[in-house]
């Protein structure tokens, strides 16, 4: 039941060896413990048989260790070079499961690697990233040499930079004798917390007496393994007691343990999924994203937070700079910690505004079918009936509503649509302080897209009842609906504008709300200070991850890539429009939305879909898809495929 991944500063430095003895120390103590070799390069042919060198090893300690390799390739290089050559894809997802296949009879899995930590499998995954993903602790050999140290080193900081625990640092061919070997060891005892074992010269060395050096290891392991509850109990824990989106105490829907997460896949305890939801639209680059990973880590070295009153740095100016180049058109920039904060800080803006004109106007005017978070104020002015405006009737603040936008993103506009709101402004011109709405796309409210031409129609009714436009960018900004921002394809701007989700291509929460000149000094004219703070505003590490994600978006051809997206979107899901049961099939940018008749069941669809490998999270009468701008055509594909099935086999229904 307990593993441990064997891993090394480099190749050539006795792993297989070292492998061996801790096997037979385990086994001396009794333990059933075992040798796995998830990939082998080099392999032979004996016999019609693949043989891999290091089990032929394993085997010699204890005959029945004679586990075959996940991925036995002959060629003796890098796995991912040796599996080109063959035409084989070393998958991560499989090796986990080997992996845990294996542990389940077991003791003890001793698990070793290939090569160092950073060779690669394949594109884009190395054995640091398995070694990771499968949370076991790594055992690191190293031969004591000179200028092992900073091998040894650099092994410890990224293992601990992926949150792996090293319980033991293995010096093969120790020297007692030697100066070098012996100032190593000095030094590294000082440094490392873990136990530290010296191996000597395998010429003089057998495994029996290299296993001895292994004895207390064994001892503390045994101890810890003695202590250990065998159960697996995070999903009860997590069912019991943690609570979440939208869900009962009493009656949560099945959770899924991620562990780890690459590009456009999430691995879970039980394999991967293809991402369809970016994590509710944030997550735009893909998961774990090296240069945002080290955008963060580098902005930790020097502070991750400090307070923003009185105080500010580098990476708010830098990002601020970025944001007013990317929209011109405002001139104020407050930060915030999330969306739904950020539409707090724009209603208070626009409150602010007008009191400061000394107007009566205290009402926020929006349209039906919105949504724009869960904070009070922002609650106030989400669909009254989506929403959740029957639990807090008497506590939200009275706002005004106008019909939902009826004119389609891709039909011929009907300047009719603006008839009801014109009247609606009419009537409550003294009132309405603002307008709040989500530009070209209503999202979580219905996953609507209406025509850009109604937004000019706000544009001027606001502006003839000096009214502020609010538009909530939230969900739509950063290229997904084709242009950087929703409010772009109608070639007007708002006076304020909330960011957020994807702003951090989904690393972490943050959020701004930009306004312009005049509504900035309108607020602050006759002494008047904008009255909003958050503990973690201008958060640093938020700041220098957005900046980074911008500065990746800017350079990456995200217009082409998200119009790539909707082309096969657009191709896919065109197949669900002939069944009877779909109502219609709209796709714009990078959102995909087929729209039911009736309600899914979101329980047994979600795991209709994990069983298929992909990752799609609907609501309502709507299944759709958000992808990373990253995924690949045929990640896409399983994703439009596993839609199209769902509702061609009727699992919406449960
Ligand atoms: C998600 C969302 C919000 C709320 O953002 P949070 O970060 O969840 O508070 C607000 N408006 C829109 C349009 C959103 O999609």
């Amino acid at each position: 039941m307990n593993s441990f991944f064997i891993t090394a500063t480099n190749t050539d430095v006795g792993k297989t060896f070292i492998t061996c003895a801790i096997l037979q120390a385990f086994l001396d103590a009794k333990f059933n413990a075992k040798a796995i070799k998830p990939v082998q390069t080099g392999c032979e042919i004996c016999d019609g048989k693949l043989k891999a060198p290091d089990v032929k090893e394993y085997e010699r300690i204890n005959p029945k260790n004679d586990y075959e390799p996940l991925f036995a390739l002959k060629f003796p290089a890098s796995p991912h070079f040796s599996a080109n050559l063959e035409n084989v894809e070393i998958k991560m997802s499989a090796i986990l499961r080997y992996i845990e296949n294996h542990a389940k009879n077991a003791d003890i899995t001793l698990v070793e690697g290939a090569g160092g930590l950073f060779v690669p499998l394949n594109e884009s995954e190395n054995f640091i990233d398995v070694i990771s993903a499968s949370q076991i602790p790594a055992i690191l050999v190293a031969k004591n040499e000179l200028g092992c140290l900073n091998h040894i080193l650099l092994s410890i900081e990224a293992l601990q930079n992926r949150g792996v625990k090293i319980p033991l640092l293995v010096l093969n061919f120790h020297d007692e004798n030697d100066e070098i070997c012996l100032s190593n060891l000095d030094f590294l005892r000082a440094k490392f917390k873990g136990e530290i074992v010296c191996v000597p010269n395998q010429k003089d060395a057998s495994i029996k007496t290299a296993a001895a050096k292994f004895s207390t290891f064994v001892k503390t392991q045994s101890k810890l393994l003695k202590e250990q509850i065998f159960k697996n109990d995070n999903l009860e824990f997590d069912k019991k007691h943690l609570w979440h989106p939208y869900t009962s105490a009493l009656h949560p829907l099945k959770t899924h343990e991620v562990i780890y997460a690459k590009g456009a896949k999430i691995y879970t305890k039980s394999g991967e999924l293809i991402d369809g939801m970016s994590s509710w639209w944030c997550e735009i680059h893909g998961y774990n994203n090296d240069e945002l990973n080290a955008a963060a880590t580098a902005q930790i070295h020097k502070f991750s937070h400090v307070m923003f009153g009185g105080l500010t740095h580098e990476m708010a100016i830098n990002l601020g700079k970025k944001l007013l180049e990317i929209m011109p058109e405002f001139n104020q920039i407050f930060y915030s910690d999330s969306g739904s904060v950020s539409v707090e800080v724009a209603l208070k803006m626009a409150l602010q505004y007008q009191q400061n004109k000394n107007k009566e106007k205290n009402q926020i005017l929006t349209v039906l079918g919105g949504y724009h978070g869960d904070t009070f104020g922002a609650m106030s002015v989400c669909d009254p009936q989506n929403g959740m405006h029957f639990l807090f009737n008497g506590v939200l603040a009275k706002q005004i509503f106008a019909p939902k936008p009826k004119c389609a993103f891709n039909k011929d506009f009907d300047p009719h649509s603006l008839d009801e709101i014109s009247q609606i402004f009419q009537q409550n011109q003294n009132k309405i302080a603002a307008l709040i709405i989500e530009p070209i796309v209503q999202g979580a409210g219905g996953m609507w897209f209406y025509h850009p031409k109604y937004l000019r129609g706000l544009r001027k009714l606001c502006d003839k009842f000096g009214a502020l436009l609010i538009f909530d960018e939230i969900a739509t900004g950063f290229g997904r609906t084709g242009e950087m921002f929703a409010y772009q394809h109608a070639g007007i701007s708002p006076d304020i504008i909330t960011i957020g989700k994807a702003l951090t291509g989904g690393f972490m929460s943050f959020a701004a709300t930009l306004t312009t000149k005049e509504v900035a000094h309108g607020i602050s004219q006759n002494g008047g200070v904008f009255m909003h703070g958050p503990t973690f505003m201008a958060n640093p590490l938020a700041c220098a991850v957005s900046l980074k994600s911008i500065e990746i978006l800017m350079r990456s051809n995200w217009r082409e890539n998200v119009a790539k997206i909707e082309q096969i979107l657009k191709q896919e899901l065109a197949k669900c429009a002939k069944f009877s049961v779909v109502r219609d099939v709209r796709v714009l940018g990078a959102i995909g939305v087929v729209e039911l008749k009736e309600d899914v069941n979101v329980q047994s669809l979600q795991e209709f879909f994990v069983l298929r490998g992909v990752w799609i999270r609907p609501f309502g009468k709507n299944i759709y898809l958000m992808p990373p701008f990253i995924i690949s055509k045929d990640e896409l594909v399983k994703l439009t495929d596993a839609v199209c099935v769902a509702i061609k086999e009727d699992k919406f229904r449960g």
